[in-house]
C-alpha cells in the first residue's frame, strides 16, 4: 500500500499542477525531489547513528562529540556547505553540570544512610540542616505544627493528575510529578529540609529514578534554570525509613556540598543553498537533535540508551532533505541544525536561538522533528498546529496543505492540547525559536512504550513510515521556500504553559 503510494505521489503531484491555474507565479513547475528520499538510505544511517557503538550520544560526553562529527561528516558527503561558527560545520556551547559533592552526608540518629542506595537529593543543592524530625501524616496535617526551619518529613503522596498511562517510565514520572507537587507545597511552609519517604510505586521505580538524581542538572552557565529555584534540600528515602521518621525524638544531620563542571556540547549546522538569488539569504531551518541518555543502569541487560527514535530518526531525515535539497534546489536556502544537549534541556536550540550562525531574520521558519519512526503507520501529529501553541496559521496551513496533497497522515491533535498532561509541545527543540518570535512547528508521531528506554532502538522503527515523514517535512519546507510571502506571526500570539 505506502509504496504504491509513494509510486504515484510524483504523478499525483504533476497531475495536480496540471489541472488548475498555477495562480502563485513563485511555485516552481518541477515537483520536489521525493525520490531522493530513499528508505534504504535512512535506515542505513540509522542503524549507524543509534548504533551500540555509538553508546547513546549524551550530551557532554565524547560520545556526543563523536555523533556530532558523524553527522558533519554525512551532510558533507551529501554536498552540504558548512554554517556552523568560523567555516565550519559546528557550533560548540558551554554546557554547566551541576551535581551532589562525593563528600555530601546524611545521618539519622547519627548512623549515616548510604546516598544513592537508600537515599536520593532529589536536585542539586547546597545546605547544612540539623534538627528532630516533624512527621506529617497529610499535607493537611499542618494545623497547630510551627514548620518553619523544621525538617519535614512524610510519605510522598500520588502526584495529580497521574502520569498518562501505557507510556514508559511511568513510574520514573510518577516519582518526578509527585516529588515536584509535594515538595513545593512544603517549601511554601517555610521548612528547611524535605525528606520523602517512598510508597510502593516509588520503592519499585528507585534505580532509574535514583540515577538520574545522582547525575544532576544542567543548564548554560549562568541561565537561571532549576538549582535557582530549589533552595532547599528534597530527599527521597526508602520505604524502611517510615517508622523511624515517624518517632519525634529523630534526629536528622545533612550536610551537602555541590560540584559544577564545564563541559563542551555542540550543534551541527549545514546548508544546501536556494536557487533564486533574490531570495537565497532566506532560510527554511530545518531542526533535530542528535543527542540522547548515553549509558545507564541497564535494563532487562541493556545499557545503552540508543535512541533511534529519539532522535536518530530527524537526525538522519534531515541528511536525507539535504540530498532532496541538492538535488533540486528551492528558492530560499535550507538551513540544517542538529542540536546537541536536547535531553539535558534542550540547551542546543537555546544556544542556536540566542546565537544563530545567520542572520536571525533570515529564518523564515523553523521545521523540528523529533521522533517520527514509531506507533501505527497512517498516523502523526503536528505539535504547535492549534491555539494556544500556533504562533503562525500561515505555516501551519502550508504544512497541512503538503501532508494532504503528498502524505495523506491522519493527523492527531488531541497532544497539541492545553490541557494535554504530557505538556508535549514544551519539549522539543522548537520551543526556543517559537519564544524568539520564529514561526516553528513540530513534527512528531509521540510517545510509545519504548521512549527513554535501552530499548528505543533501529530495528524497531518503521523505515516506511520514517520515510513518509520525512518527505512531509521535506514538502512542508520546499512550499515555503518557494512561496512569495513567508509566513508570519498569528497577531497576539503568547506563549504560555
Ligand atoms: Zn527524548
Amino acid at each position: 500500500m505506502k509504496n504504491y503510494l509513494y509510486l504515484l505521489l510524483p504523478i499525483l503531484f504533476i497531475a495536480a499542477a496540471c489541472s488548475k491555474p498555477n495562480l502563485n507565479s513563485a511555485v516552481p513547475n518541477q515537483p520536489p525531489a521525493f525520490s531522493a528520499i530513499k528508505e534504504n538510505e535512512l535506515r542505513q544511517d540509522l542503524f549507524a547513528l543509534a548504533g551500540d557503538s555509538m553508546r547513546g550520544k549524551r550530551a557532554g560526553t565524547n560520545d556526543e562529540l563523536r555523533a556530532a562529527a558523524w553527522v558533519a561528516e554525512k551532510a558533507r558527503a551529501a554536498g552540504l556547505e558548512p554554517a556552523g561558527e568560523d567555516g565550519t560545520y559546528f557550533q560548540f556551547f558551554p554546557l554547566r553540570r551541576a551535581r551532589v559533592g562525593d563528600n555530601a552526608k546524611l545521618l539519622i540518629n547519627n548512623k549515616p544512610v548510604a546516598l544513592w542506595q537508600d537515599a536520593w537529593v532529589t536536585a542539586p543543592v547546597e545546605g547544612k540542616v540539623a534538627g528532630s524530625v516533624v512527621w506529617l501524616k497529610s499535607l493537611a496535617d499542618t494545623t497547630g505544627k510551627n514548620l518553619k526551619n523544621k525538617v519535614i518529613a512524610m510519605t510522598l503522596r500520588p502526584p495529580t493528575p497521574l502520569p498518562v498511562k501505557g507510556m514508559s517510565l511511568w513510574g520514573y514520572r510518577y516519582i518526578l510529578a509527585a516529588i515536584r507537587q509535594q515538595s513545593n507545597m512544603l517549601r511554601n511552609q517555610g521548612a528547611a529540609a524535605i525528606i520523602l519517604v517512598s510508597d510502593s510505586i516509588a520503592e519499585a521505580n528507585l534505580a532509574f529514578a535514583g540515577h538520574g538524581f545522582e547525575e544532576g542538572t544542567y543548564q548554560l552557565p549562568g541561565t537561571p534554570g532549576t538549582t535557582n529555584r530549589i533552595t532547599i534540600p528534597v530527599i527521597l528515602v526508602r520505604k524502611t525509613y517510615a517508622g523511624i521518621l515517624q518517632n519525634t525524638q529523630t534526629q536528622v544531620n545533612a550536610d551537602i556540598s555541590l560540584e559544577n563542571f564545564i563541559y563542551p556540547s555542540i550543534n551541527v549546522v549545514a546548508r544546501a543553498v536556494g536557487s533564486d538569488p533574490a531570495l537565497r539569504q532566506e532560510h527554511v531551518l530545518f531542526s533535530g537533535h542528535h543527542d540522547h541518555d548515553g549509558v545507564g543502569v541497564p535494563i532487562a541487560g541493556d545499557s545503552i540508551w540508543n535512541g533511534a527514535d529519539d532522535n536518530a530518526t530527524v537526525s538522519v531525515a534531515l541528511l536525507a532533505i539535504g540530498r532532496a535539497w541538492k538535488n533540486n534546489p528551492g528558492k530560499r536556502s535550507a538551513l540544517f541544525v542538529w542540536h546537541g544537549a536536547e535531553e539535558r534541556g534542550l540547551w542546543g536550540s537555546r544556544w542556536f536561538a540566542e546565537h544563530p550562525t545567520v542572520k536571525k531574520e533570515s529564518i523564515v521558519a523553523v521545521l523540528n522533528g523529533d521522533m517520527i519512526g514509531r506507533n501505527a503507520p497512517d498516523s502523526a501529529a503536528l505539535l504547535g498546529s492549534i491555539p494556544p501553541h500556533r504562533n503562525s496559521t500561515a505555516l501551519v496551513d502550508m504544512a497541512l496543505q503538503a501532508n494532504k496533497q503528498f502524505t495523506h497522515f491522519t493527523i492527531d491533535t488531541s497532544w497539541d492540547e492545553q490541557q494535554h498532561p504530557e505538556g508535549w509541545y514544551f519539549r522539543s527543540d522548537h520551543l526556543p525559536y517559537a519564544r524568539a518570535g520564529i514561526p516553528a512547528i513540530f513534527f512528531t508521531t509521540l510517545l510509545h512504550s519504548d521512549y527513554h528506554t535501552p530499548r528505543d532502538e533501529p530495528q524497531r522503527i518503521d523505515y516506511a513510515k520514517l520515510t513518509r515523514m520525512t518527505r512531509w517535512m521535506y514538502a512542508t519546507g520546499w512550499t515555503i521556500s518557494n512561496t512569495v510571502q513567508r509566513p508570519t506571526i498569528d497577531p497576539g500570539f503568547k506563549l504560555e504553559r
